[in-house]
């Protein structure tokens, strides 16, 4: 019996890629290289819908998953991340006309992108988020902003919105639709914000064979095919899709009850089809180029540290199986990461400063989006290393 799909309850799903115990808590960071290595671990067995292109774990068990507010998921600290965020702020304020209303933002974080918001448009805001710890907004905006420490639902009925923003959020829901039902029926039955919602874009992931990008935390991945399907079965009209952030991301900004800005698809489901079976047959062979790759760094007797202590560092050692003697240091800029240790394989995080001591031949970038701006403060710590795109 083949599964049915959650987007669209199609029966023509298919699964293509399997993967045992990778660790289900990515984002969080431990205090011992014992305690990282010791996390609990859970498997994949991601499935494809050949009707609207959705991909989901099958396996996925919730109950694995516990966040905290240790969880740190928060790009922020990235200049390009910055600039990337502030020309979506400036975008949804200025063409839809964002200024001095209300804003709700589901999964805020430590709120950044609703603090953005309120500050440009001289908005008001709400963000939700169940690991929300508050100490980082300051200045006059802070009064025009409320943090909700609990799921967005139907309980918050009473708040208006004239926009809904969540980022990097559906991709964690195992019922997309339901979901999105959710959101619409906390906004209540006359409401109709502006819904703004952003995902990682399986389509880089399958083209670019960018496997670790595949973590357990997200159960669901969507590409511009599957996000346009899951908003229209919600009742939603869909004014645009856009890739961004060098195609790693898929927008949508969709409106209850608005015509959709143009006639379908969204996207190119026979292309995606193409992809998944790619992706399916190359998998293997990525992970032995790599291995080979490794051994001959050994051999050369070259160090190799990584850069980037987020979601794909994690995915990347836990799937190549490197260790701390092969790989002892991951860099990454975040204050709040360093000094913790990566789920599953125990690295220890450091900042950028510390590679003085540490000397290496070679730096796997993680994120090959920020290039120019690592191989800039490399330089300035008076290293020659070279850089390996993951
Ligand atoms: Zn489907």
């Amino acid at each position: 019996m083949p599964e049915q799909c959650p987007v669209c309850e199609s029966a023509s799903t298919a699964a293509f890629f399997e993967l045992k115990n990778m660790p289900v808590l990515i984002g969080t960071l431990w205090e011992t290289a014992e305690e990282a290595k010791n996390t609990q671990t859970g498997d994949l067995r991601l499935l494809f819908c050949a009707d609207c292109g959705f991909i989901w774990n099958e396996v996925f068990d919730a109950s694995r998953m516990a966040y905290s507010a240790t969880y740190e998921n928060s790009l922020h600290f990235s200049s390009v991340f910055q600039d990337y965020t502030a020309d979506i702020v400036s975008r949804l304020v200025d063409s839809y006309d964002i200024r001095g209303k209300d804003i709700i933002d589901i999964g805020c974080g430590k709120g950044d992108f609703i603090a953005m918001l309120a500050e440009y448009g001289d908005n008001r805001g709400v963000g939700f988020d169940p690991t929300y710890v508050g100490d980082r907004i300051d200045g006059p905006v802070a009064e025009r902003l409320r943090f909700v420490r609990d799921l967005f639902s139907e309980k918050y009925a009473d708040l208006r919105a004239d926009l809904l923003t969540s980022r990097f959020v559906f991709e964690h829901v195992e019922q997309p639709v339901e979901f999105l039902h959710l959101i619409l029926r906390g906004l209540g039955d006359d409401a109709d914000a502006l819904i703004y919602f952003e995902v990682p874009n399986v389509r880089l992931i399958l083209e670019d064979l960018s496997v670790w990008d595949i973590i357990y935390e997200h159960c669901s991945y969507f590409g511009p095919e599957s996000l346009s399907a899951a908003f229209a079965r919600a009742g939603l009209g869909i004014y645009d899709i856009r890739e961004t952030y060098g195609r790693q991301f898929v927008s949508i900004e969709a409106r209850r009850g608005a015509a959709d800005s143009r006639p379908g698809p969204w996207g190119d489901l026979a292309q995606l089809t193409g992809l998944v079976a790619r992706f399916e047959a190359e998998f293997g062979r990525r992970i032995e180029t790599w291995h080979d790759r490794f051994e001959t760094l050994r051999r050369d007797g070259r160090r190799v540290v990584a850069w980037g202590a987020g979601a794909k560092a994690v995915g990347f050692l836990n799937m190549l199986e490197l260790g701390d003697a092969e790989l002892p240091v991951v860099v990454d800029i975040n204050p709040h990461k360093q000094g913790t240790f990566l789920g599953g394989t125990g690295q220890r995080v450091i900042a950028p400063e510390a590679l003085v001591e540490y000397r290496p031949d070679a730096i796997i970038l993680m994120n090959p989006v920020y290039k120019a701006e690592i191989a800039r403060q490399v330089a300035d710590l008076g290293l020659a290393v070279e850089f390996i795109g993951a």
